[in-house]
């Protein structure tokens, strides 16, 4: 049984949206707008059915090819009006209206230009717009050799207009894959087909060349409708992708001619935007990134969405103006008529004055000002790839929290952040965002530096519940009563899953408060611990019942098994790691979770503490406020190798904690009680006086014999064995947080739970309807 899930690599996580809105990024349509444009194109089959084929009804107006354009015409001016990009918008406008009149108005008005697009010998059957075809046929070629875009796929073809209107709804299924993208090869048999036809119809017919070429007008027609069809599985531009001939031809004068999309690598910050807004699925970043330039410019239909989607100004299209004017570049700027952006630089909250935080316990941090959260939280690029989803353990949606809070809109945001995280606002404080969603920003790299996601997670979830933003309340409770053993993040979490699906939820913890290491260890400078009694009052109102100071052992678990369904251990690793350390039995020695939970101060006494992460920083703050007279971190590696967040380790250095690197402790030193601490330091023993030492190196977990006689695995680490969904070897105990993964973090204490809620309610059987 392996014991952690492997991460989903996630793409660009497409927005719930109305129907109502449109960007760059394809957003999640509901089902009746889904149904609605198929529907819709189902309509224009059937004219175009009736009119060519099935002569149902005399070619009424409202049914004939006609029925089509129409609907382009409908559905494009909704897209116009939802699009938010302005050069999108201008791009649709002259699609519609291009279509409208060249495929619908003019032919209708003039009867005499009414093509017939079947076969007739005097006529090239290429290109089929309805004015003589060999002027627009060389006309069209000449534009796309010096513009490219393929002009007509882009702004002029009526299959593109029906799936850029019609068809927006699908956009998010649009094939990335590799293979989707070897595929694309596929419309060169389309295309040879047509060059076969164009060479017959230059002989006079016979049976054989009749079939042929009447066969390809129906293969393309039938395969121009019935690839719609596929849209809900495979994106709106399944035909232009891979059946369109025409795209095929236009798609070589765009390498041939004076066309090109070229990035400028260095101002690329690898947002990949510009790859998942690509309705052709073309690797944009990557042949970027790869060559300085989009190579498959063969189905670059010119959109220019990749373009005026990128937030650096990396990408430019070129044409055959960049000839006499060099200095020209369109890239979004350009396009969009914008200013340079102006950007806001990184702002992480501000901390209380040293003096005045050294002397209470209370949080250091200043709670920021919703303006500020706004302009950090529009700093976000929303990124095609969010690499902060894929770094969170929870792959929090974090885009999303952020366009909303930009956007003031502090309830939506909430809303958000829970569908993914029960302790958003914690995680926010907590984390070492350094080495998560903020190591992971795309921005990073940048000088303004990354998004200050945990700042603005943390605010957004406080600010809500402080408005009295009401969780969703539970359905209607089932029979299934399940027993949490330990009220830290992980039973927290596991609880709150279990009780939003209707199951009665009993927790239990050895201590009187609930929260285990985020109230026993985490000190109140670092999270103000009135959040973990509010969470313990939405849980209750949620109806969850808290047992504290209650010990589980192995009489009272049997008991448990006999009246619940199932169990879930969510009983952390508290027991502290042995540094196997001469002296460490002296009093004046203590380990960082007894050194945590004693509040005795210490005046005029000298502390060392041992250690390098998070826990040893907590440690040498806590006792700074116990009225240490000096406090010391000795670690035994360099400073770039300690696991301590740089805002951990920068506070504790602003109250006065002293550091020292590459001290190995070698024995602690004194009788009865310490006296000092020897150290192996660059080859040289070096020995500090002082009166405590703190031990901060870390908690080990042991599974308890009672548990591995039920069937409960453990691990070489003495962790306990789960599958990716916290089962463990007895089938209704299920476990989760640092007892399964060993000491590690709230958050993913937390995605430990939701998963293994999961496995519970799918064991139990139980459909889960999302909450919030
Ligand atoms: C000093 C310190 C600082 C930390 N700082 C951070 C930080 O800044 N950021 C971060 O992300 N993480 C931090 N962590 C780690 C984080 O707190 C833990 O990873 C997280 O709390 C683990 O959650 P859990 O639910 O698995 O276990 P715990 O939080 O350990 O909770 C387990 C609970 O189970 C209860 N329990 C155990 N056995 C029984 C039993 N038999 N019967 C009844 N109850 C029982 C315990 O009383 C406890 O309440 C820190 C840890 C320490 C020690
Ligand atoms: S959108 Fe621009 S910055 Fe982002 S990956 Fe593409 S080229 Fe780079
Ligand atoms: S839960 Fe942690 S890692 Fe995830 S977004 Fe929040 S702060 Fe970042
Ligand atoms: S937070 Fe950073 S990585 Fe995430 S979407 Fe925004 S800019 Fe991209």
């Amino acid at each position: 049984m392996s014991t952690t899930a492997a991460p989903v690599p996630i793409c660009h996580a497409p927005r719930a949206s109305s129907g109502a809105q449109q960007d760059l990024m394809p957003r999640r349509y509901n089902l009746g707008v889904q149904a609605l444009s198929i529907a819709a194109f189902t309509l224009a089959f059937v004219g175009w059915l009736n009119e060519t084929w099935l002569m149902w009804f005399d070619n009424p107006i409202w049914l004939n090819r006609y029925t089509e354009y129409a609907i382009i015409l409908s559905f494009g001016i909704w897209r116009i009006i939802a699009e938010n990009n302005a050069y999108t918008r201008k791009r649709l406008i002259i699609l519609v209206s291009m279509v409208t009149l060249f495929w619908w108005l003019l032919p209708w008005l003039f009867p005499f230009y009414e093509p017939y697009v079947g076969f007739l010998w005097a006529q090239p059957v290429f290109p089929s717009v309805h004015v003589p075809g060999a002027l627009t046929f060389f006309l069209i070629l000449g534009l796309v050799f010096l513009f490219g875009r393929r002009i007509i796929c882009g702004f002029n073809c009526p299959c593109v207009g029906i799936r850029e209107t019609v068809g927006f709804a699908f956009r998010d299924r649009t094939l990335r894959s590799n293979w989707a993208w070897a595929l694309r090869h596929s419309k060169w048999v389309f295309f040879l087909y047509y060059v076969g036809v164009m060479v017959v119809t230059q002989f006079p017919p016979n049976s054989w060349t009749v079939t042929f070429v009447g066969g390809f007008y129906l293969v393309v027609a039938m395969t121009y409708f019935g690839s719609f069809y596929l849209a809900p599985l495979v994106g709106n531009r399944f035909y232009c992708r891979y059946l369109c001939p025409y795209g095929a031809t236009f798609g070589l004068l765009n390498h041939a001619g004076f066309y090109g999309i070229n990035m400028d690598k260095d101002k690329c910050n690898d947002c990949r935007r510009c790859e998942q807004v690509c309705d052709m699925g073309i690797p944009v970043w990557k042949q970027g990134k790869d060559s300085g330039r989009v190579t498959a410019l063969e189905d670059c239909m010119g959109c220019a969405r990749c373009v005026v989607s990128c937030p650096t100004d990396a990408l430019e299209i070129r044409d055959v103006r960049n000839l006499f004017k060099k200095s020209m570049k369109q890239n979004a700027s350009y396009l969009l008529k914008r200013e340079p952006l102006v950007d806001v630089s990184r702002k992480e909250a501000s901390m209380r004055p040293v003096e005045a935080r050294k002397l209470d316990w209370a949080e250091i941090a200043v709670k920021p000002m919703l303006a500020d959260i706004q302009a950090q939280a529009s700093r976000c690029l929303d990124c095609g790839v969010p690499g902060c989803s894929n770094a969170c353990p929870l792959h929090n949606r974090i885009p999303e929290w952020m366009e909303q809070i930009a956007a003031g809109n502090i309830r939506e945001a909430a809303q958000i952040a829970h569908s993914t995280s029960n302790l958003p606002e914690i995680c926010g404080t907590l984390c070492p965002q350094h080495r998560l969603c903020e190591g992971a920003c795309t921005r990073v790299k940048e000088r303004g530096g990354a998004v200050t996601i945990g700042m603005v997670e943390r605010y957004l979830t406080n600010e809500a519940l402080e408005q009295n933003w009401q969780l969703a309340q539970p359905p209607q409770r089932n029979d299934k009563y399940i027993a949490v053993i330990g009220a830290g993040p992980a039973g927290m979490t596991c609880a709150d899953e279990l009780s939003k699906a209707g199951c009665q939820v009993e927790v239990f913890d050895k201590n009187p408060k609930i929260g285990g290491l985020m109230e026993n260890g985490v000190p109140s400078f670092k999270l103000d611990k009135s959040f973990l009694v509010r969470r313990q009052r939405l849980l209750e109102q949620q109806g969850v019942v808290f047992h504290v100071g209650e010990e589980i052992a192995e009489g009272k678990l049997q008991q448990l098994l006999l009246s619940h369904d199932a169990i879930f251990l969510g009983t952390g690793a508290q027991f502290p790691r042995d540094p196997k350390l001469p002296g460490q039995q002296l009093s004046g020695v203590s380990d960082a979770l007894a050194w945590l939970t004693n509040s005795q101060p210490i005046e005029n006494q000298r502390v060392i503490v041992l250690g390098g992460g998070d826990s040893a920083m907590d440690c040498a703050r806590t006792a700074i406020r116990k009225g240490a007279s000096t406090v010391t971190v000795a670690y035994r590696d360099t400073e770039q190798a300690m696991r301590a967040s740089p805002k951990e380790k920068k506070a504790a250095q602003e109250e006065g904690v002293a550091f020292l690197f590459e001290h190995k402790p070698v024995a602690i030193q004194g009788e009865g009680a310490v006296t000092g601490i020897s150290f192996d330091a660059h080859c040289e023993t070096v020995l500090l006086p002082c009166d405590k030492i703190i031990i901060a190196i870390g908690q080990v977990n042991r599974t308890p014999d009672w548990l591995k006689r039920l069937g409960i695995a453990a691990t070489e680490k003495g962790a306990m064995a789960v599958d990716k969904l916290g089962r463990t070897g007895h089938p209704r105990i299920y476990a989760g947080g640092d007892n399964t993964l060993g000491p590690a973090l709230v958050v993913t204490a937390v995605a430990a739970g939701r998963r293994a809620a999961q496995g519970i309610l799918k064991d139990l059987r139980i459909r889960t309807r999302r909450l919030s």
